[in-house]
Parts: C-alpha cells; structure tokens; sequence
C-alpha cells in the first residue's frame, strides 16, 4: 500500500502537472497568441504557487515529503532567474523549465524555447548581453521546449537532428495553421555537428532515440556543461511513464552515455526545480538500476494464472489483465518506494508509473528484456 501523500505534497504536484499542462497549452495555441499571452500574469501565478508550495513542503513530514535535494533557487518575480554557468554560459529556469544560451562574438546561440518562458527568454537574454540571437538549437521537437521559437528573428539559423527537424515537417504538413508548427531547422545532423563560433563551441550529439527520437546531448566543453532535455530530472523522479520515453532501452542508456562520455560539472535538464550535477546524472542511474531490478523481480513473482484465478471469471481478459498489471505494479512499488521516498522527490506519486513503463518493456521490449536479464 502507498500512503496518502501529504496535501502540500498533492499541491505541488498538482501544480507541476498543471504547469506542464498549460505549457503544452501554450505551445499548442498560435505563436502570436504566445506573444499575445498574458504571460506577466500567467508567470506571476505560476511563481507565486511554487513559491507557495515550497513553504509547504518544509512544514510536510511522513514517508512522502519533499526532500531537501529536489528544492530549487526562489524565482524573482519577474518570472525567471539568470544563473552564470561558466565562460559566456548562462541557464535560465522558471521554477518548472529551463534551458541555456551562449554568447558569442558573433551573437547569441539560445536552446530551446518553453513557452512557459517565452518573452522572458528574451528579456533575459537582453539582461546580459545586446547582441542579437542568431543561433538556435532545438533539443528535441516537443513543443513544451521549443514551441516559443516563434520570438528569434526570422532569419535566426536553427539547429536540429534531423528525426526533430521531419517530426516538425510532418506536423506542418498535417497542421490547419501552419504558424502554430516552430519554425523547422535550417541545419540538420545526423551524429554530430560542432558549433564554433570565435572562442566558443557547442557540441551536439545523438546516439539514437531515447525520450523521443532527435533528442540530442548538448555540450559545452569549455564550461563543462551538459545538457540533455527530459532524461534526468534532477531532484526528482522522472515525468510520470519514465517522462513518456518512446525507447526505454535509449532512456536507461542514456544515463550512462551522459557519464561515459562527457566531462561535466553542471547538467541542465529541462525540468523543474533547479539544475543539476554529474551527482544527479548518476543518482538517477541508481533509481533506474534499482527500477529494473524492482520491474523484473515483480514480473517473475507475479503469477498471470493466479491472478486471473482469483478474478474468478474470463469474459473480459482486459479486466484480468488490468488486475494483474495492478499487482505487478504493486509489487515493484513496494521493492523500490522504501529506498527511494525521501531521496528523490515525486517518488510516492510516479513510482508506480515508472514500474509500469519498465515492467511492460521488460514483459515485451526484446532489448530491455536482453540489457535487464544480463
Ligand atoms: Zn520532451
């Protein structure tokens, strides 16, 4: 059994999911209904139940309260923070997203584009530098990150894997409006492309599909600085369903290509609180080797036949098998929530999501059922 969570615990979930929600809202609405948003108003209320929420989750107590490793810096109230992260490096979060931007000799190289920051992505671009954004790199095609795009200049040269730039081909191609579609990349890689501009370098790589297809490793190899959106969430478990990753086996790996492969001290995940460290990189890793563990003990233990003995009755087997999915995901809950509950916030919420996402690729994923039966 899972206990109730505290009701500062739900708020602030509720706000999260409702952050996330409206995000996409926004996204998904007109770009020049972004800019027409009353974003002042929408970022105030946003700020201000974060702000709210995390008072509360100091006062929370019991198995479920939010550890002290997902909070995050307050966010000023005009709606972002701008945080240095190394040479001409800067990140910028809201209290839910945030992403990063470089400055160069030649203009600024801005990630992403949450519409739940949107124009105050520009204003706080405007807060360290005059120069004009004349790069933009996407990290993947979801549109939670990238659907403000519409704010850079016209003819602002746009980043992209080229599985991201043929998911917003395809989008225009079936969208009413084309303008609600971001503007597709006019540069597109297959494995790897290197920005250099001046003194400064941006390498981008991808090693196959892990939360969606597209979604690349950002690099700022002077700064040692990582970014990888919608992977690891620093503080936190992941985004309910292992934050909806379309590979789990990519998902699970790209832990540990993050790890292997790049020297880094900072980590921008796209999500929520605050930033991350290599730490938090490998934090996670620990909760998904322990997710595995957990999913594939729970699916032997789990018995098909048993449960559908004690349903009693076989003319709805999606009834049968909604009961035996229910017990597995029990299980594994149980084997994981105890470790887990006070390390990694969210944890008593989306446990059970992330035991039915693994579960199921373990039940009938021929790749992670080879990487978790090794
Ligand atoms: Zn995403």
């Amino acid at each position: 059994m899972i206990t109730a969570p505290p009701r500062s615990y739900v708020l602030l979930i509720g706000i999260t999911m409702a952050v996330l929600a409206l995000s996409s809202l926004i996204a998904s609405s007109h770009l020049k209904k972004v800019s027409a948003f009353d974003e002042d108003g929408y970022i105030k209320f946003i700020v201000s139940k974060v702000n709210e929420s995390k008072t509360n989750i100091t006062e929370s107590t019991g198995a479920t309260a939010v550890p002290d490793s997902a909070k995050g810096p307050s966010i000023p109230t005009k709606g972002y923070l701008v945080e240095k992260l190394g040479d001409s490096l800067y990140s910028v979060m809201d209290g839910s997203y945030n992403t990063m931007f470089m400055v160069t000799d030649k203009g600024v190289v801005a990630i992403d584009a949450p519409p739940s920051l949107g124009q105050k992505y520009l204003k706080a671009i405007a807060e360290v530098t005059n120069k004009p954004v004349n790069y933009v790199i996407y990290s993947h095609a979801h549109i939670d990150h990238i659907g403000a795009a519409g704010i850079f200049p016209k003819n602002v040269t746009i980043i992209a894997q080229e599985e991201t730039a043929r998911e917003l081909q395809n989008a225009k191609a079936v969208a009413k409006n084309v303008t609600m579609v971001p503007p597709v990349p006019t540069i597109t890689f297959t494995k790897n492309y290197n920005l250099t501009i001046g003194n400064q370098t941006l390498k981008l790589d991808y090693y196959g599909s892990n939360h969606l297809p597209g979604n690349i490793f950002i690099y700022a190899p002077k700064q040692k600085v990582l970014m990888l959106v919608d992977i690891v969430f620093p503080g936190w478990v992941p985004f309910p369903y292992l934050a909806i990753a379309k590979n789990v086996t990519g998902f699970i790996k790209a832990h540990d290509i993050a790890l292997d492969k790049y020297d880094f001290d900072k980590f921008v995940g796209g999500h929520l609180t605050r930033l991350g460290t290599r730490n938090d990189v490998a934090v996670q890793k620990g909760f998904i080797e322990d997710l595995k563990n957990a999913a594939m003990k729970a699916n032997q233990e789990v018995i098909f036949s048993k449960v559908a003995q004690q349903v009693g009755h076989f003319d709805n087997p999606w009834f049968i098998y909604s009961k035996y999915i229910d017990a597995v995901n029990e299980k594994c809950t149980q084997l994981l929530l105890p470790k887990w509950e006070n390390k990694l916030g969210g944890a008593g919420v989306f446990i059970p999501t992330h035991c039915f996402s693994m579960s199921e690729a373990e039940r009938v994923d021929p790749t992670v059922q080879a990487l978790t039966q090794k």
